[in-house]
């Protein structure tokens, strides 16, 4: 058969299960083994240089050169006893994905040999050709250097025999390039905003570090099929498809027993994970066919943002070898539930204490009510800037969609302590102090609120008992721009706090009274972001506009706040950003989502004439055909009722023909006369507002015509094979 689709699903179908042997060895055994973690520092580096890089990590203390290039000699010999034989600074780029360029460890010698050979200069900074990765206008051609340097915050690791060394990556005037420089910026900002609160509680805390738990969602789908969609090949979403007759109305495939070709999959890409030290914990079905969630525990945000793009990494190759593909997109198929990925989000102090637990003591509980409510505060003034974290065009797709949580941002925080803050709010008060101590006024915040908290889905912001659970992140997306957001909002808004303390103590207010104030005046003015009802019904969206929350469905729209004055100040006072960073990187978002659109339209345009109307013009024939024939060998009124069917569905496929041709065109049109525009604003607003309408049309009119098409004609894989086989 000379059918495309029919050849993909033989493929499919006579695949032999494929099997790995899983490692005789548990899993403590070969945790970590691949990364440079302090147990292999402290094999291969000296008590001194231990020690230098450990205050580096703890204190953000500088490594000498003499250091690093006992590190970098340390790190040559332990990553040549794993077999490595290259080194590569590994970055986050304005792209989104992860960069690397291996060099090997390999330099001449004299008498024609040669020696391995890594420095504390290559270890701390390279300077890869930098001009081809996005600056959104920072660097001109002529001065198109840029560099990376050394994060030692994060493990160095070993990955395909190369020695792969985190790095942040800035232009030589100085501007960050990257997504994990303003990453670890706020990383500090949010250190020292939490501690200097953290002082009025207890003296001795040192250090609070963000904590993030991710979640990962994913499709998985058989590359034999994948190949045979030119769309996923090229988009990474199915752009038509009629829904399948069966999906996911029977709730069948959530947390139901994975099946053993994907089961092998999963321990194999957990094997490589763990060998690099993601902490894998968690492996489920989700709620659509063939889709998947993986989930860490939670480690420091820095930690955790570059083990989830390394594992998005890892799965895509390791998937290979099964002969599969992951879909990382946010809305592969239209119809079935999307992929997010929830970033579980928390403060710890150095003593390991979690900052948004309730504890045990009315001082804990103080402390607790504190980050909360600064939290919920931090969330209502800048909630533009967390929508514009997680806006882009797959993700457009999903906010909304009645399966993810809106693109308007709340907090749903529960019961309990809905009643808590009530209560504060109605009698203005939190504490008493007495003869023996201090005493809260509220009621006793219980420690374990997790079942009572874990059950709204439809928040985009939801305390879970002990963290706040951002839900509106993209599947492919990373966490780090999320995470940017969150850490600067809630480190403005804990200076501010300490700001409003500090003044009513010096009018001679006492510390406990003066914080209390303080709460009860936040807890007033955040009421608006809070949110315990159904966040994808139609009350919501009325009723937030009267909150005055903003709803922003567009993407170009959403990444303005990037660009606001209240922004770029917030940006500058933690020396996360200056301005021309921010516009840097607004456009590049902004020219992505533009490529993104153009691409989509070009795929669904040649689909739709090469591969979609030429199959439906010979269905077409074949019933004109037999119509005639009808006609021929039957009498007139015989004809003329037998006849109705087939020129009816005639009639109806030639109007979709006509549809899906004059679509094109018109949306060939849009696309020019916004490929036109002057400015990266308005090209990607028109592809926003003209070109992306058509994409809904065309697909309607395919669809259609895939119901209607002879199956054996259809060209490419249906919902149905590509939801279901595996
Ligand atoms: P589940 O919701 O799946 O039943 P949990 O609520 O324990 O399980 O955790 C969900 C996610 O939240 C996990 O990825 C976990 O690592 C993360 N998480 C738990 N505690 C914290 C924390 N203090 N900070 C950040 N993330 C956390
Ligand atoms: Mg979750």
């Amino acid at each position: 058969m000379e059918n495309f689709r029919f050849d993909a699903l033989k493929i499919t179908l006579s695949r032999k299960p494929y099997k790995v042997s899983p490692p005789s060895k548990r899993v403590p055994d070969y945790f970590g083994e691949m990364t440079f973690n302090k147990k292999a520092m402290r094999e291969f580096l000296s008590q001194e240089a231990f020690g230098k890089v450990i205050s580096a990590v703890e204190k953000g203390e500088r490594i000498e050169r003499k250091i690093a290039d006992q590190v970098a000699s340390a790190m040559k010999a332990w990553a040549i006893s794993k077999g490595a034989t290259h080194y590569t600074h590994w970055f986050h780029p304005l792209t989104g994905a992860t960069a690397e360029k291996h060099d090997a460890f390999v330099d001449p010698a004299d008498e024609g040999r040669a020696i391995d050979s890594f420095r504390g200069a290559e270890l701390e900074q390279q300077e890869p050709d930098a001009s081809s990765f996005p600056s959104g206008g920072i660097r001109n051609t002529f001065e198109a250097r840029g560099y990376t340097a050394w994060d030692p915050t994060s493990p160095a690791f070993i990955m395909d025999g190369t020695l792969c060394i985190p790095t942040i990556f800035v232009s030589y005037t100085g501007e960050a390039l990257d997504y994990k420089t303003p990453l670890l910026k706020t990383l500090s900002a949010i250190d020292k905003a939490a501690v200097d609160v953290c002082r009025y509680f207890d003296r001795n805390v040192k250090k609070v570090i963000a904590t993030l738990g991710w979640e990962q969602e994913y499709f998985l789908i058989d590359s034999a099929l994948y190949t045979a969609r030119p769309d996923l090949v090229l988009t990474g979403r199915t752009v038509f498809g009629h829904a399948s007759a069966k999906d996911q109305q029977l709730s069948d495939h959530y947390f139901g027993t994975i099946q053993e070709r994907v089961m092998d999959f999963m321990r194999n890409f957990e094997y490589e994970a763990y060998r690099l030290g993601i902490p894998i914990k968690t492996r489920h079905n989700e709620v659509a066919p063939n889709q998947f969630e993986c989930a860490p525990v939670f480690e420091e945000a820095n930690l955790a943002v570059d083990h989830n793009q390394l594992l998005m990494h890892l799965m895509k190759r390791v998937a290979k070898n099964h002969n599969f593909n992951v879909l990382l997109h946010e809305k592969p198929f239209a119809k079935v539930n999307g992929s997010g990925k929830h970033n579980n989000w928390s403060l710890q102090t150095d003593k390991g204490e979690n900052l948004l637990s309730p504890g045990k003591t009315p001082k804990e509980n103080l402390r607790f009510l504190t980050f909360f409510v600064n939290t919920l505060k931090a969330l209502h003034t800048h909630s533009d800037l967390l929508r514009a974290s997680i806006a882009s065009s797959g993700n457009e797709h999903r906010l909304g969609g009645n399966e993810a949580p809106p693109a308007i941002i709340s907090a749903f925080i529960g019961s309990q302590i809905t009643n808590t803050l009530n209560q504060i709010e109605k009698t203005g008060h939190i504490v008493n102090d007495t003869d023996d101590g201090m005493n809260l006024s509220i009621p006793k915040i219980p420690e374990i609120l997790r079942d009572n908290t874990d059950r709204n889905r439809t928040s985009p912001f939801a305390f879970t008992g002990n963290k706040f659970e951002l839900r509106a992140v993209g599947s492919s997306a990373t966490c780090a721009n999320p995470m940017t957001a969150l850490n600067i909002m809630v480190a403005e808004q804990l200076r501010t706090f300490k700001h409003d303390v500090d003044m009513l103590i010096r009018k001679k207010v006492n510390k406990k009274e003066a914080i209390a104030k303080v709460l009860v005046k936040y807890v007033k003015e955040s009421r608006p972001i809070r949110f315990e009802g159904n966040n994808y019904s139609k009350e919501w969206i009325a009723e937030a506009e009267k909150r005055g929350l903003p709803n922003i469905n567009s993407t170009p729209e959403a990444l303005r706040a990037y660009l606001s004055d209240k922004n770029v100040k917030l940006f500058k006072r933690h020396n996360v950003l200056n301005r021309k960073e921010l516009l840097a990187r607004y456009n590049i978002r902004l020219e992505n989502y533009t490529k993104q659109l153009q691409i989509e339209s070009r795929v669904i345009g040649d689909l739709a004439t090469n591969h979609i109307i030429p199959v439906a013009i010979r269905y077409q024939n074949l019933l004109i055909d037999n119509a005639r024939g009808l006609k021929e060998v039957l009498d007139h009124k015989t004809y003329v009722k037998l006849s109705k069917n087939q020129i009816t569905s005639l009639k109806e496929i030639s109007e979709h023909i006509t549809q899906v041709k004059t679509n094109v065109e018109a949306m060939k049109d849009e696309r020019r006369k916004a490929n036109r525009m002057e400015s990266t604003d308005e090209m990607a607003r028109a592809y926003y507002d003209n070109v992306r309408p058509y994409l809904e049309i065309i697909r309607y009119h395919v669809d259609k015509l895939e119901l209607m098409v002879d199956d054996t004609l259809w060209p490419m894989p249906k919902y149905r094979e590509l939801l279901f086989i595996k």
